[in-house]
């Protein structure tokens, strides 16, 4: 497939020799024979490559380079890694529309949403190089005569980012530039659905350290590859920090691997997020927020909204209204003018969509509106739903799970704290949203008997977060987090440091020791 968008970003002088493989630093090594696999596009289940998983020799060989890397790049100061960071963030602006068209074409995500993607990466470069000039520690007061206590965060080693489909450059961009002015070298293991956007974004990467002579070239780069090369990746100690981004499933399996070694795990997991609209609430307001966050990105992000928790003299309203605006939406191929709603990520995804609506159904549930394969004026083989809306009773074993498709829960509640208790209740915790113009109700769900997630909103929608926070949730979302606030402390190593300038050797607690 020649697409000029790939040609324009160099993607394609990875393919010379008609597979995409395990790259260093921007040079194709095709050196071994991984097992190869084909990607496909969601947008019409047309082949997009053919890839080669990395072999373990390939793999090692690129972890050697990358921790010889961060020995160099740990000497450069931060605020000079910060106008490399700069530099990569003037790219993605330059490279804006081709890069979201490579997001398109393998996440199926419209372009607006892809644009808004890219515009993450480009935002967190310019909060990354802000941070070049402020990783600083504290000075703490010393109970030693003669003595000065602080401490100072340092650079970490090589770091190993795992990435899931749906957000496919900007969960690497979140990790990398932080990464990368804390002064650690990356290693991105894409997930297998999306490794064009992982080599686009790595063009960007080659192109930037083209301007820039201070960095060594393995600072940044891509391994292809499946779960396998994830859980080599995960055991490996010379990573001391692995970035993992995916199904609570994965996460556990790395958390598991990683904690056996004593590393530091950063996991970004599922979702079950839920809004809680309230008697109180501005229900025009409710509903824009409840439509463009459980039906946009056609409800395969990790903060989509999934259950609807709807105080009981206002659900009938609210529910007619949705099903008035769900019938407007319009449903199609994601790189028109328009469009709302995209694909489904694949076949699998849409069996997990129509799985979990049998179950719904067998577990007292109904389909109120949607659910069904939309087959018209859509490209022929791409899977694109009408997403569902189903009223079920909030203890239905299929709403505590996270099926990554749009199919928004609803049901009702008659006391707030009864609704929060709901909110709670399943095992996810990370993001969550209630709709209130009454103070009393939005405080108490942000105080500590209130959400128990990563994110707590009030008249917001649960996704689309800014990277100025601190991203990521509780429970069996993993604990991570990412992106804003002071999520880079998790990118280095403190170090604490007491200096003695006296000419005694005081003890501390007062100890003798004589
Ligand atoms: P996935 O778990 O199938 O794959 C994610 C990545 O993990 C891929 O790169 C995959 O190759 C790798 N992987 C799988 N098993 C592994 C293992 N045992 N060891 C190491 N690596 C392994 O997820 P997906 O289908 O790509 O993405 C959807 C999921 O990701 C959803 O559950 C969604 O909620 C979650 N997600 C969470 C966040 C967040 O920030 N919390 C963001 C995006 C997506």
């Amino acid at each position: 497939m020649t697409l000029q968008f790939l040609e324009t970003l160099g993607v394609n002088k990875f393919n010379e020799s008609g597979t995409y493989s395990c790259i260093v630093s921007g040079e194709a090594n095709t050196k071994g024979l991984g097992n190869s696999f084909n990607g496909y596009s969601p947008v019409d289940g047309k082949q997009t490559a053919t890839f080669t998983c990395a072999t373990v020799e390939q793999f090692n060989e690129l972890t050697t380079n990358a921790t010889e890397a961060f020995k160099e790049w740990r000497e450069v100061p931060a605020p000079k890694r910060g106008e490399l960071v700069r530099i990569i963030g003037n790219l993605a602006r330059e490279y804006k529309e081709e890069l979201a068209q490579v997001i398109t074409l393998e996440s199926g995500k419209i372009m607006p949403e892809a644009l808004g993607e890219v515009q993450e990466w480009i935002d967190v470069c310019d909060f990354a190089v802000g941070l070049s000039r402020q990783l600083h520690g504290l000075t703490i007061a010393s109970e030693r005569p003669g003595h000065r206590m602080m401490e100072q965060w340092l650079p970490l080693g090589p770091v190993a980012v795992i990435s899931a489909f749906n957000f496919p450059m900007a969960v690497w961009a979140w990790n990398t530039m932080l990464g990368l002015v804390c002064g650690n070298a990356i290693v991105w293991k894409p997930s297998e659905k999306t490794p064009l956007c992982a080599l686009a974004a790595q063009c960007i990467v080659n192109k930037a350290l083209e301007k820039f002579s201070d960095a060594p070239k393995n600072i940044c780069s891509v391994v292809i590859g499946d779960a396998e090369i994830g859980k080599t990746m995960s055991a490996d100690k010379r990573y001391p920090l692995v970035s993992a981004t995916g199904s609570t499933a994965m996460g556990r399996s790395v958390g598991k691997v990683v904690g056996e070694r004593l590393g530091r795990s950063l996991l970004e997991l599922g979702g079950n997020n839920a809004m809680i609209v309230s008697q109180y609430a501005d229900l025009e307001l409710a509903l824009r927020a409840i439509v463009f966050a459980a039906v946009g990105t056609a409800g395969q992000r990790c903060t989509s909204l999934r259950r609807l928790i709807v105080h009981s003299s206002v659900k009938d309203s609210l529910v007619e209204r949705l099903k008035q605006a769900y019938s407007t939406l319009r449903i199609g191929d994601p790189r028109a003018e328009n469009i709302l709603v995209g694909p489904l990520v694949d076949s699998a995804s849409f069996e997990s969509m129509q799985k979990a609506l049998k179950a719904a159904k067998s577990q007292g549930g109904s389909i109120i509106y949607g659910g069904d394969r939309v087959s018209e004026n859509v490209p022929e083989k791409g899977f694109y739903v009408n997403p569902a809306i189903v009223e079920i009773a909030h203890d239905a074993p299929i709403v505590h799970h996270e099926t990554f498709a749009p199919i928004l829960y609803v049901m009702t509640f008659d006391d707030i704290k009864e609704a929060i208790d709901i909110q709670n209740e399943v095992p996810q915790g990370l993001s969550s949203a209630m709709f209130t113009e009454n103070m009393r109700e939005a405080e108490l769900f942000l105080s500590p008997s209130g959400s128990d997630c990563g994110i707590a909103n009030i008249n917001i929608g649960t996704s689309g977060a800014e990277i100025g926070g601190a991203f990521g949730g509780e429970k069996d979302t993993g604990g991570g987090r990412e992106s804003g606030s002071d999520a880079w402390k998790s990118y280095m190593r403190r170090s604490t440091n007491t200096i003695n300038y006296g000419g005694d050797l005081p003890l501390a607690q007062g100890i003798v020791f004589e």
